[in-house]
């Protein structure tokens, strides 16, 4: 056989396979299956059916954990739904789409989102809201949309899904709403982590609490979403950027995303809004609260500056949480705000943070503290309970 013949043969096999893979609805692939709350996931072979009408399957390359994940890991406060394949921060390339999916095709680069955008509903349709009616967050649902069933499976018992991600998977089917399609120059392995809690920190000053040139921003909890919500104000050109954290150690890290002063409640004996606003003049002209704690919330609103104040809520309470504080804080025109997903709409917003990160504007780097093979992702989660790092991300090739 002459060269260019075995070319043309190997280049033949390697479209067939493709075609095979598609068509072929017993493939499996490692994921990361939780079987039991609060347990070490296993790796297994898991089949990952086709995508159906308004799918796409993805290749995941990268993905890092977030504390929600843990969170319904750890299944300690909502009904479990296990086994169930976890993750929402994630960076991969489409391997397949289903019947009607028109703008994504396979090799696109993208971004999965837990929290989806049908370009269709008033949410949708609307440039104040990124609530889509239909691809919203959902933590209950363990199902594909389109018909109730579950795209996982192991020797025929379904394995849950997780906020229509489970990026915890080398293959996995998201709806086309929850896919934002990125530049594909820019790396997966540092833009994995833009699909959760950096765009929503990231989004909730830049997008919501709006801080002008040369002002006073807190931040409340230091934590990743914190610090990205600090990176916010550092590209916004805020003067000072006061963090606001219980745990010292993590002053010396938020340095680095431009938090000037820091204020630890449990140095005084009087109100963190009372020591704000004497540092300040006042208040703060912005500030974002990233900790979910009922108390934080009501001191990041109460210590903005009267006339023209805004704090913003990003952290989530406890149910029966109720937010109290006088009228008055807010007759004197104080501005009260709540976010999520930092206000970007998943596939019309994600690629413009993408970008700010592709012309240096947005450094995603410093949030990468940790990295490991899939193999040992339970060290992503020690990592994490441990309080250890702000990301650890996970490469499904290793
Ligand atoms: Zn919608
Ligand atoms: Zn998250």
């Amino acid at each position: 056989m002459c060269t260019c013949l075995l070319t043309t043969a190997i280049v033949i096999q390697q479209i067939l396979k493709t075609v095979n893979l598609k068509k072929d609805v017993k493939h499996c692939w490692p994921a990361a299956v939780a079987w039991e709350p609060g347990k070490p996931l296993v790796i297994e072979q898991v089949e990952v059916a086709p995508p159906q009408a308004m799918e796409v399957r993805l290749k995941i390359l990268f993905t890092s954990l977030c504390h929600t994940d843990v969170y319904f890991w750890e299944a300690k406060g909502q009904t479990p739904l296990f086994p169930r394949i976890f993750g929402h921060e994630a960076g991969g390339i489409v391997e397949s789409v289903g019947e009607g999916v028109t703008d994504l095709k396979p090799g696109d680069h993208v971004l999965p989102v837990f929290t989806g955008e049908c370009k269709e509903c008033r949410h949708c349709k609307s440039e104040e809201s990124n609530m889509c009616d239909l691809l919203r967050i959902n933590t209950d649902r363990g199902v594909m949309l389109n018909d109730g069933k579950s795209r996982f499976s192991i020797k025929g018992q379904p394995i849950y899904h997780f906020v229509g991600t489970s990026t915890f998977s080398e293959y996995t089917v998201v709806h086309v709403g929850c896919v934002a399609k990125i530049n594909p120059a820019a790396s997966l392995d540092k833009v994995c982590v833009l699909s959760c809690g950096i765009s929503t920190g990231l989004g909730a000053t830049l997008n919501v609490a709006k801080p002008k040139k040369g002002s006073t921003v807190a931040i409340f909890g230091l934590g990743a979403v914190g610090l990205a919500a600090a990176e916010g104000a550092r590209i916004a050109g805020a003067s000072r950027i006061i963090g606001v954290d219980l745990n010292p150690k993590r002053f010396d890290e938020a340095k680095k995303f431009g938090v000037t002063e820091f204020v630890n409640p449990k140095d005084y004996d009087k109100p963190v809004q009372e020591v704000i606003a004497e540092m300040t003049d006042g208040g703060v002209d912005r500030s974002v609260e990233c900790t979910g704690n009922i108390n934080a919330m009501i001191s990041a609103f109460e210590c903005v500056h009267d006339g023209w104040g805004v704090a913003v809520l990003v952290g989530v309470p406890n149910k029966d949480d109720a937010f109290k504080t006088h009228p008055m804080n807010l007759l004197n025109e104080r501005t009260l705000k709540g976010t999520f997903f930092g206000n970007y709409k998943p596939r019309s917003d994600l690629p413009s943070v993408v970008e700010k990160y592709m012309n240096k504007e947005l450094e995603v780097e410093k949030f990468i503290t940790h990295e490991v093979p899939f193999s040992e992702i339970n060290k992503a989660f020690e990592y994490m309970l441990q309080g250890d790092g702000l990301r650890c991300v996970i490469r499904m090739d290793a």
